[in-house]
């Protein structure tokens, strides 16, 4: 047995009784190291000139943070450095606040509501920032400013080239004919002018970095027409981590780094994590079930789009796509239905003969997925029960070190994904808690989930 190999560096004996509870739960866990996204933080607030400097930066923490977790996350991004904290959808705004992250804290925006029915009432109430992007959105913040008598934050989004949400030069008159006499009369504060970058993960296709500066001289234009019209944004914001990474010009007043958070960067064609010092927080690993010998030819999973090419042992991952592993991970063999070669998801197992990457082969079902271990199970001293890696830190699968960004290759799709699709039915269980947050901060988090 190897179950050494998942030796975690638990803070307490109720740390590791923490674990063991989770893997009776549920036979795979999302490990989540909080010092490393407290030190992806600090990194980042270093980038954008230090804590001193007149740039800050906000935590994205939008989509259950990136799937590793609302609360625990945007605490440790808290405890690195960060002064804002960014949602798209409202309700994880509201849970910030209600959690106990009050506006002396630090800033909470939210951008992405229905207009006629979001809660800005309790947005306003709760000292949460609204971005305005329609001329609806602006009426129904107005509406519920006026009921309550108190003055909403906001931010106005202007569409600078991504196409989604914001105002468009054209449409900009109208909004200012809104918005001009509503911040006279006290009614919204104008607190920012912001924007989104469509390409700025791609800083060395020339095509793209000339249409990043388009997208900065619009925002520019923006910028005068606001002045132009009295009402200046305290504060501009436009980088994501793309941007934080690679355009210091455009840091401004505020930066939005999302991924960079969890330790990735924007797109694989930029390098690696650690080209910009950033650390991947989550380990997705799963136990074993069954382990077993098949003969040659043997089909595997739905479709037979694999067949062992000889007598070889399989084991089975028991997480499937019903956890968010993606079905595009799945692999196939030139012998097999497709008559393709397709490499799947890696996982990493821990051998009597060392470190190994075995690949998804077959189809990735509902609730596991089967790994061809091209050899004989006892002999590579692999049995049920044993712990193995889908993706964690490293440097990579070719270092035997699997990563986000390795599955989102097989699967066709960027690391974000990955992580926001993995199920809440997998536990988070949260590493360093107790080095990175304060005792007031670790009494918000569940108990259960801090090894
Ligand atoms: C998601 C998001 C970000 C963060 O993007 P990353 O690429 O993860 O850094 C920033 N701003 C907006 C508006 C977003 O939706």
């Amino acid at each position: 047995m190897n179950t050494s190999a998942t030796a975690w560096p638990f803070s307490s004996s109720q740390g590791e009784s923490n674990y063991e509870a989770a893997l009776r739960r549920y036979p795979g866990q999302a490990i989540v190291d909080l010092a490393a996204m407290r030190d992806n933080m600090r990194h980042l607030v270093e980038v954008v000139g230090g804590p001193r400097s007149s740039t800050a930066v906000m935590g994205v923490v939008k989509a259950d943070a990136y799937g590793h977790g609302l609360i625990p996350s945007a605490l440790a991004a808290l405890a690195g450095g960060a002064t804002w904290l960014g949602t798209a959808q409202s309700h994880e705004a509201l849970a910030l606040r209600k959690a106990g992250i009050g506006p002396d804290r630090c800033h909470i925006l939210t951008w992405v509501y229905n207009g006629t029915k979001a809660p800005f009432d309790e947005l306003i109430t709760n000292d949460i920032d609204v971005s305005l992007g329609s001329l609806a959105g602006i009426d129904a913040v107005a509406a519920a400013a006026r009921t309550l008598g108190k003055t909403a934050r906001v931010h106005v989004k202007v569409d600078t080239g991504f196409g989604r949400n914001g105002f468009t030069e054209e449409g900009f008159g109208a909004a200012l004919g809104k918005l001009v006499p509503l911040a006279k009369e006290g009614v919204l504060h104008i607190v920012g002018q912001w924007s989104h970058l469509a390409v700025a993960d791609a800083p060395n296709v020339p095509e793209f970095v000339a249409s990043t500066d388009r997208q900065i001289e619009h925002f520019n234009t923006f910028t005068a027409r606001m002045e132009q019209a009295g009402i200046a944004p305290e504060i501009r914001h436009l980088a994501n981590t793309a941007a934080t990474l690679t355009r210091p010009a455009i840091h401004f007043e505020l930066t939005r780094p999302g991924i960079a958070l969890y330790g990735y960067e924007a797109d694989q064609a930029m390098g690696e994590p650690a080209d910009f010092q950033l650390t991947p927080a989550m380990t997705l690993q799963a136990q074993l079930a069954t382990v077993k010998h098949v003969t040659a030819g043997h089909g595997i999973s739905y479709g037979r789009t694999y067949l062992t090419d000889e007598a070889t042992s399989t084991a089975i991952v028991p997480l499937g796509y019903a956890d968010g592993i993606h079905r595009s991970a799945s692999g196939f063999d030139a012998v097999g239905a497709r008559h393709t070669d397709k490499e799947g998801g890696p996982v990493r197992v821990m051998t009597a003969q060392g470190t190994k990457v075995f690949h998804v082969s077959g189809r990735v079902c509902m609730d596991q997925f089967i790994l061809d271990l091209h050899g004989d199970a006892e002999r590579l001293g692999v049995h049920e029960g044993d712990t193995v890696r889908l993706f964690g830190p490293g440097r990579g699968e070719r270092c035997g070190e699997p990563t986000a960004d390795d599955w989102a290759r097989t699967a066709d799709t960027i690391s974000y994904e990955i992580f926001t699709c993995l199920r809440n039915r997998i536990p988070r269980l949260y590493l360093h808690a107790q080095d990175v947050l304060s005792p007031a901060d670790l009494a918000l988090l569940d108990p259960t989930s801090l090894l």
